[in-house]
């Protein structure tokens, strides 16, 4: 399918610094837009990216019906343009949907509009080590009115980005002993737009307190590790990567699952289980941690460094001895770049 395209009259690609690029601020000249109405989605197309004008009766900003995700496209050392588990981004894309009792969206627009609005901005992608350009599509209601139920409108839009490291040093991360980001039966295991306002308090306290971001616990008893700010968590327990166990108050990441799986690959023992802060304290006692670091498409490894706690500031070996996730961000960046076969079928050439 050929979605409708509007070009803009001049790309505004002449004005960025493709060596400063912050996070979520330069977006590229299009956008990718579509109507969910009358039960059915139409009116696909392709615009310049610009504002939109809309009621303040919209539902969204009300109730907060709102999804989004979030993934990569890159260029290989053929320059050839790739997008990284896209068919598993449309997948979640419809499992927060369906949560937040919103209309599935169709292959037809989701992948091959994305596939489209890349290719029409691939002059955007930058190429310097770290830097991709960011995919966000979110969808959210747009009834005009503000009655507690789900709207019978909305819209799609799919946002470009150019990206360089999300995060530019190791992390210090805090153990939240207080608050919690999901709950069992939440919508923790969406990416639905409220579990990210609900988390800013609490994050903003341990950024006060110099940490970057916070280590979620469960909502219960505050004991078991659940994630680190919007990426999944892993540690290596001497040679054993360990990694919570899904639920519904976790994000099932993609990157996630890529890591798991080629670690068994490589005949890593895995776990996936219940870690509880009792025994991170322990382990950390009897110099078991040899790694601990964040997970995420936005974030790709990010390292811990210190994992603070009310009883304990836990400081975890240096980065250059962290044999395991070093060995994986190379392979995840060889895949990306083409210099390994892509065995699990993950990458899409443009
Ligand atoms: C997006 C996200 C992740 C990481 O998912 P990826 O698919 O690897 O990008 C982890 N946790 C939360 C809460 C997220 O929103």
């Amino acid at each position: 399918m050929s979605i409708k395209t509007t070009l803009v009259a001049s790309s505004r690609i002449n004005q960025v610094d493709f060596n400063n690029i912050p996070f979520g601020v330069i977006f590229s000249d299009h956008m990718l837009v579509a109507d969910f109405k009358e039960g059915s989605w139409q009116n696909a197309e392709i615009i310049p990216f610009g504002n939109i004008s809309v009621s303040p009766s919209l539902s969204v900003f009300h109730h907060a019906q709102a999804i989004f995700e979030g993934m990569k496209a890159f260029k290989n050392n053929q320059s050839e343009v790739i997008l990284f588990r896209i068919e598993d981004n449309f997948k979640r894309m419809n499992i927060s949907a369906e949560r937040m009792c919103m209309p599935q969206i169709p292959e037809d627009i989701f992948i091959d509009g994305i596939k489209q609005l890349v290719k029409l901005d691939r002059n955007w992608i930058p190429t310097a080590e770290g830097q991709a350009l960011y995919i966000r599509p979110v969808m959210f209601s747009t009834d005009t009115a503000i009655g507690v139920k789900p709207s019978e409108n909305y819209k799609l839009i799919v946002l470009t980005m150019p990206t360089g490291a999300y995060y530019t040093e190791p992390l210090k991360v805090w153990v939240e002993t207080k608050y919690s980001r999901s709950a069992l039966g939440g919508t923790g295991y969406a990416k639905a737009a409220g579990n990210y306002g609900g988390a800013m308090y609490p994050s903003k306290l341990a950024l006060q307190n110099g940490y970057h971001q916070l280590l979620w616990t469960d909502a219960v008893n505050n004991e078991d590790i659940e994630e680190s700010g919007s990426m999944n968590v892993m540690f290596m327990f001497n040679d054993v990567l360990v990694t919570p166990e899904l639920k519904t108050s976790i994000l099932a990441g993609i990157t996630r699952d890529s890591i798991l799986k080629i670690a068994r690959d490589w005949g890593v023992k895995v776990e996936e289980r219940k870690i509880t802060v009792s025994e991170l304290i322990e382990k950390y006692r009897a110099g078991i941690i040899k790694e601990a670091f964040g997970v995420g498409t936005a974030a790709n490894i990010a390292q811990i460094t210190t994992i603070g706690h009310p009883d304990i500031i836990m400081t975890l070996p240096a980065i250059q001895e962290r044999t395991f996730s070093t060995k994986m961000y190379n392979y995840l960046f060889d895949l990306k770049k083409g210099l390994q076969t892509d065995k699990y079928g993950w990458l899409t050439k443009l």
